[in-house]
């Protein structure tokens, strides 16, 4: 994956510091075996998911984004709302990139 600094991206500094987070989880979670990222086995990336899942995946991230926002720690909570976040991004490249969206 390209990786970008964030002085060449125009963009606001709390999306930067929240796109910085995105990353640190998608590298915490890189070593996830396949069937955690796709139920199919057919590759660990969200490239090989269909939006319908990635989708699902999503509203069990904001359960737990929820859950952490009622008794969480500010930790728990930005790591959270992260995975929202990347399950989102998922869906958008997915789209963008013109794969499979169901
Ligand atoms: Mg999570």
């Amino acid at each position: 994956m390209k990786k970008l600094e964030v002085c060449e991206l125009r963009i606001a500094q709390e999306l930067a510091s929240f796109a910085f987070e995105m990353q640190w989880k998608l590298d915490l979670n890189s070593e996830k075996e396949c069937d955690q990222m796709n139920p199919k086995k057919e590759g660990r990336s969200w490239k090989k998911c269909k939006a319908d899942w990635l989708l699902f995946r999503l509203r069990e991230e904001t359960l737990e984004l929820e859950k952490a926002i009622a008794c969480g720690t500010k930790e728990e909570i930005k790591r959270e709302a992260a995975d929202v976040g990347n399950f989102a991004m998922f869906i958008f490249d997915t789209a963008k990139q013109n794969r499979r969206v169901k």
